[in-house]
């Protein structure tokens, strides 16, 4: 933390640039705190360091078995023969991390006869640091799993050119910088972060002045004092583009996060530093800060752009239906028993419902009129 008001001159720490944003702004609104701590061009979260694996700060799906890449490139694979194999076909992903599920979806997607030729790879992400450890990663891909043409990288989904799409996006929509509004005795006021000179620290400040009532959906108004509505703008402009896009050209989407299903009331910030919980307003860009996300308003703006919307299904339910235990019974195959357990603690890990399978949520965004992508079918429903 920092000790003092910063001196002139270039801001050191991430804390010493909002601190001073704060001294000339007044609070800062949360979604401005949070897009700093992740994003600032030079002391963000993400932008400085590569935050995964067990020598970071969390670890995710693609990082904890090949397994998980391999089924979405096979989804991806099955969503484009289902649309008719459109050639060329862009393939994003939002957010890659290390590129991990990339590699594996790519390396899973060079057994379908003529799609890794019709490949346009495009990795949308800002992090200096991370895209240069996704080069690396993709640069490894066995030369049957290379698509001929270069992947290239983007900072937005808007800078992708425009065409047949097939999208991907795990753990992405949860780093998307969230608004708070908070009822009080005077009605709604929006979440705000100050610095508290006396005690040295950032705290919490409400705005009441804002409008804040007008942003909280209409049917959470009546919610009790203390109640607290996240948004997501972000994320709404993401799920607006990709709704535009599905409309305007084939394709299909997968978003698998963790999050909620129905619009609900509940503070979901958090700040993961070294595999445990954090503080969520001390030392910004020194820990992961994430939201739950708001899976129905997702689909729904999406929907509002032109899109089909499928699902939303537990990850472990999708897992399952896409063939992990099958995948898994392979791989066990061929290796030694302390591989073949690793196997069997990673699947238990990506699916049983007191692990990642319940919380984690996928959602499918299709072109309208294009049937229900694997694991979607209606007739399975949601999983128990
Ligand atoms: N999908 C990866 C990484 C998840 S971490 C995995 O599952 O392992 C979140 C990722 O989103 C990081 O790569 C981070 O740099 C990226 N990211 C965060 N905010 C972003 C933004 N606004 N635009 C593009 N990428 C962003």
């Amino acid at each position: 933390m920092p000790g003092a008001q910063p001196a002139a001159g270039a801001p050191v720490t991430l804390a010493d640039h909002l601190i001073r944003r704060i001294g000339g702004e007044g609070p800062l609104r949360l979604s401005t705190f949070m897009g700093e701590a992740l994003g600032h061009p030079t002391l963000g979260y993400y932008t400085t360091r590569d935050p995964l694996g067990a020598a970071g700060d969390f670890t995710t799906a693609p990082e904890i078995s090949q397994m998980f890449g391999e089924l979405l490139g096979l989804w991806c694979a099955q969503a484009w023969l289902t649309l008719g194999s459109p050639t060329p076909v862009h393939l994003v992903e939002l957010g890659p991390g290390r590129g991990t599920l990339m590699a594996d979806a790519l390396r899973a997607m060079a057994r379908t006869p003529g799609l890794t030729a019709s490949l346009r790879v495009h990795m949308v992400e800002t992090s200096p640091s991370l895209r240069a450890r996704q080069r690396t990663t993709l640069a490894a891909l066995p030369a049957t799993a290379q698509p001929p043409h270069p992947i290239t990288w983007a900072d937005s989904l808007e800078a992708v050119p425009e065409g047949p799409l097939l999208l991907l996006a795990n753990e992405f929509f949860d780093a998307l910088p969230i608004r708070q509004m908070q009822k009080t005795a005077r009605g709604w006021a929006e979440r705000c972060v100050t610095w508290d000179t006396a005690e040295k620290r950032f705290a919490w400040a409400l705005d009441a002045t804002g409008g804040a009532e007008l942003l909280v959906p209409p049917d959470l108004r009546g919610a009790p004092e203390g109640a607290v509505v996240e948004l997501c703008p972000a994320a709404l402009t993401v799920a607006g583009e990709i709704g535009r896009r599905l409309a305007a050209h084939p394709g299909a989407a997968l978003v698998v996060d963790y999050g909620y299903d129905a619009p609900s009331l509940g503070d979901t910030l958090q700040a993961v530093r070294g595999h445990a919980y954090a503080a969520v307003l001390d030392d910004p860009g020194q820990a992961d800060l994430t939201a739950h996300v708001d899976f129905r308003t997702l689909a729904a703006t999406a929907v509002a752009a032109g899109a089909a919307a499928h699902g939303i299904v537990d990850q472990g339910a999708l897992l399952r239906r896409l063939g992990i235990a099958q995948r898994a019974a392979t791989l066990k195959r061929n290796a030694t028993a302390v591989q073949a357990h690793a196997v069997d603690l990673a699947l238990d890990r990506l699916t049983s419902p007191d692990q990642m399978g319940r919380l984690f949520k996928a959602l499918a965004l299709t072109s309208p009129g294009a049937p229900p992508p694997a694991g979607f079918e209606p007739s399975e429903g949601r999983s128990p």
